[in-house]
């Protein structure tokens, strides 16, 4: 099913308009300084389009650091104001879109806690009916795409035709190697939708920790995403919200100069070389493969602790050989080398042993 939606383009700011769209900036506005320090050295890598900040924070649990409210609004102004650069800020409801217009953002974002909720989405359509801002529509939480495109039309609705979705993960309640799961196939589908809606990638709260990031962040750029939101920290280490996933500005301007970038000729655009698909396709088993093993890792752990409980022996010799005996023929079966499968089985088995040794040897 195709949706139509009444789009127009969104200026990208950059020398070059076949870069993405590159949205930088701390996670939370924490003070003035901060925010200019942080700026100023994204505009010096001139791989900046909008600065972003949260003025408001949506946490899960109370009593976490909620935002600066207004005053970083005025923060957001002279950034503006010093450095030239657009800004961005996320709004939750119609009292934030609103304040946000009057201090002059060029961009605010809907964010997944949000745009979960249509109540919400409306309430800040309604808001902003007919003004010329630039709304970005995260994917709500819980992976539902026609959620997604509700609060997306919701915003068309309202006369807003810049508009893009950005794509930031789904929670997910497995453990998996990232803070949020990035189910690719959901925005893939959301492309197929709607071909002209451009879609951001923010890598930062797909990855959860900085060194994932630029993983992330290349992934999406395979699969002919329009830009990327990224939260930069001039000091990430006391950064008050999502500390581990920051990167310094320095190490964001190296992410962005070693990421390949996508070439968009109109002509090009869509097509993927044969060996960029294959790539891809290893990417997305990789993941899986990474996803099995840590779960494995964390089953492991859980018969450590059993095995604690009741006194048990960590080696447990026949059940090793059964596993080996089996994984052996079933890789022979599938086509793979039997030193192959022993020597991956017998990685695996070791750090599995080393993992219960570890719990047996904790100190009650
Ligand atoms: C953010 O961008 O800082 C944020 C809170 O994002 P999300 O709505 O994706 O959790
Ligand atoms: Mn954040």
């Amino acid at each position: 099913m195709k949706i139509d939606l009444n789009l127009s383009p969104i200026e990208n700011h950059l020398e070059n308009p076949n870069w993405p769209i590159l949205i930088a900036g701390p996670c939370s506005a924490e003070s003035e300084e901060q925010m200019l320090d942080t700026a100023y050295r994204l505009k010096a890598s001139k791989r900046v389009s909008y600065f972003r900040a949260g003025i408001w924070k949506p946490r899960t649990r109370p009593g976490s650091f909620e935002g600066v409210g207004e005053i970083g609004l005025e923060w957001m102004r002279t950034v503006k104001r010093e450095t030239g650069l657009p800004t961005a800020c996320e709004v939750a409801n119609a009292e934030h879109a609103r304040l946000a217009i009057e201090y002059g953002v060029d961009v605010l974002w809907v964010g997944a806690r949000t745009s979960a909720n249509p109540f919400s989405v409306q309430e800040i359509a309604d808001c902003i009916r007919g003004c010329p801002v630039t709304v970005l529509v995260k994917n709500p939480v819980n992976p539902d795409l026609q959620l997604w495109i509700g609060a997306l039309e919701r915003i068309n609705r309202a006369g807003i035709t810049r508009l893009a979705a950005i794509h930031r993960g789904f929670s997910a309640y497995e453990k998996t190697p990232f803070r949020n799961a990035p189910l690719w196939n959901i925005a893939i589908e959301l492309k197929t939708t709607c071909p002209e809606l451009p879609i951001i990638c923010d890598p930062s709260h797909i990855a959860g920790v900085r060194e994932l990031v630029p993983l992330i962040a290349q992934k999406a750029l395979d699969l002919d995403m329009h830009g990327l939101m990224v939260e930069v920290h001039d000091n990430p280490a006391v950064a008050k919200s999502d500390a581990a996933q920051q990167l310094l500005p320095a190490d964001y301007a190296r992410m962005i100069y070693d990421l390949r970038l996508r070439e968009v000729s109109p002509a090009k655009t869509g097509t993927l070389s044969r060996l960029d698909a294959y790539r891809q396709e290893i990417d997305t088993l990789d993941d899986g493969i990474m996803q099995q093993l840590a779960q494995r890792m964390e089953l492991s752990r859980e018969i450590g602790r059993y095995k604690k409980e009741n006194n048990l022996m960590v080696l447990q010799l026949s059940r090793w050989e059964e596993i080996l005996h089996n994984r052996v023929a079933m890789g022979r079966a599938m086509g793979m080398g039997d030193g192959f499968v022993k020597k991956f089985l017998e990685l695996v088995h070791e750090e599995s042993i080393n993992l219960q040794a570890e719990i047996m040897n904790e100190k009650p």
